[in-house]
């Protein structure tokens, strides 16, 4: 192609400003900004060594520890900063300090708080989603994402027996979706702070910690917070309930929100939710259950009884990364009505006046985020390449060996709290000076770190908590739990 005088002409005037500077400056920094994007062979070495590291992380986990006192590895090359490192070296950091400090997650000799595991497939789905990078926040950027969260939407709301107008949000994880579902009740019911002193909340002592923070988060501090009494299996006590909407009631004070667990933190307990359902009903009350952990046991069969009411609710609360086995970074929030969830979360923007009016709902209109990770894909994934009866295989298998554990730690003379209506038990040695017994045994076992426990104080009293929710918790880990725990006991008793 041959040049017109006139444009040679003007470059060459160019040459003698700043647009040649500039040019040249363009160029040389090209050269360097294409750094972020590795050619097709250091991609495929990077990919291989990363896959390979991950293989032998999993291969590994029988043999690895549960728990390790972070002060062990001295954490040094993860404390120094700055430098260009190679990627080798950054894998040995990795190897060597961040997965050899604390709570190992993936281990399925993990008893403590609520950990499931981390499917493998799940963080293939989130590598696809990164490289990809779609746009997950509005149908108008990514429709087949939204398609994909709401797919995931619909489904986790036929699990709880939602009806067809239900909706929700994938959030970060629980406490986030409690806040929404807060949030939301908050508006449905016109609160605003010149009437929240006369509202009511109704809750028991074991309601998890984040709906505190959410009442807080959501300017309801002031709203006054029954703690309803809980009877021997740490169930909220349904005439306690009923006597404290109805005195509420009667001063003036609105009852405003009922909050329920599927699945207590502490002891895994299930509170009444028809009978909850029933009184939410009369006195117009918003019920929300917290099933964060427990929400997925509503697949089996065998567990439909205990979350019967669950579909009266006007909001609950999943996480997929907690009773799914999903990595870390996903909970999931439900409504009943979905118009309940559009008027508190809608919002419009000038410059966002191009992605509106589609028919599928956009994540960016039921919830606080805009810009998000593309959370359905890890979800979505693992679901259609294993199918649903391996979770639920997965689950009945922890409920199962949930009770196995407590029949075989009673035999090792170890008092037990109720039975375990999921997977999660409790149990402490009935020793003199018990508590302090039982705090020893649980720092022998850790420092041990084969097995990993965490405790919980109930009624002033100190329990060690086994939840098994990992998924690669099976009979192997639940025995060698039960070996670690023997040993330490007896030792503990002889030096006493
Ligand atoms: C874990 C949990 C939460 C908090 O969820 P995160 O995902 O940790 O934010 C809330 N409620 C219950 C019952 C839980 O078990």
């Amino acid at each position: 192609m041959s040049e017109e005088p006139e444009n040679r002409n003007t470059s060459s005037d160019d040459a003698k400003g700043s647009g040649a500077a500039d040019t040249f400056r363009i160029s040389a920094l090209e050269k360097i900004a294409r750094g972020l994007e590795p050619a097709p062979d250091a991609r495929a070495r990077i990919a291989g060594e990363a896959l390979d590291y991950i293989d032998r992380f999993i291969e590994s986990l029988p043999s690895s520890k549960a728990y390790i006192d972070a002060d062990c590895p001295d954490l040094r090359s993860l404390k120094a900063d700055g430098g260009i490192v190679q990627f080798p070296r950054l894998l040995e950091m990795l190897r060597s300090e961040l997965n050899r400090a604390g709570i190992n997650g993936s281990s399925g000799a993990n008893f403590a708080y609520i950990q499931s595991g981390g499917i493998w497939t799940s963080a293939i789905a989130d590598m696809l989603a990164a490289a990809t990078n779609r746009y997950a926040g509005v149908y108008f950027s990514s429709p087949g994402a939204v398609i994909i969260e709401n797919q995931m939407i619909r489904w986790m709301s036929s699990v709880v027996g939602y009806p067809s107008t239900a909706h929700g949000n994938l959030s970060s994880g629980g406490s986030i979706a409690n806040l929404i579902a807060i949030q939301t009740a908050r508006d449905t019911f016109g609160i605003r702070p010149k009437n929240v002193e006369k509202i009511a909340v109704y809750m028991t002592e074991h309601a998890h910690h984040c709906i505190h923070k959410a009442l807080h988060t959501t300017g309801l501090d002031d709203a006054v917070r029954r703690t309803i009494p809980m009877n021997s299996h740490y169930q909220m006590e349904i005439d306690a309930l009923r006597r404290a909407m109805a005195a509420d009631k009667k001063k003036g004070i609105r009852p405003f929100l009922v909050v329920a667990s599927a699945g207590t933190t502490d002891a895994g307990a299930i509170d009444p939710l028809n009978e909850i359902a029933d009184l939410c009903t009369e006195h117009e009350a918003w019920f929300h259950v917290d099933a964060a952990y427990g929400g997925f046991f509503a697949l089996l069969d065998g567990m439909k009884e205990k979350f019967r009411g669950i579909e009266r609710s006007d909001s609950v609360v999943m996480d997929p990364h907690k009773s799914l086995f999903l990595p870390f970074g996903i909970g999931a929030v439900l409504f009943r009505n979905a118009g309940a969830l559009l008027a508190s979360n809608t919002h419009s923007a000038a410059y966002m006046q191009d992605v509106y009016g589609n028919d599928e709902i956009s994540p960016a209109d039921s919830g606080p985020e805009l810009t998000k990770h593309f959370r359905g894909l890890r979800m979505w994934l693992p679901l259609h390449l294993h199918g649903p009866e391996v979770f639920k295989a997965n689950l009945e298998e922890k409920a199962l060996l949930s009770r196995y554990f407590q029949e075989q730690i009673a035999k090792l003379g170890f008092e037990t709290g109720p039975e375990p209506e999921l997977s999660i038990s409790l149990f402490r040695y009935p020793s003199n000076n018990r508590d302090e017994f039982n705090r020893r045994l649980l720092d022998s076992i850790r420092d041990d770190g084969r097995v990993f426990f965490s405790s919980t104080t109930i009624g002033g009293e100190f329990w060690i908590r086994c939840c098994i929710l990992s998924f690669r918790s099976h009979q192997r880990e639940v025995d060698l739990a039960l070996k670690v725990i023997g040993e330490k006991m007896q030792l503990l008793k002889r030096e006493i």
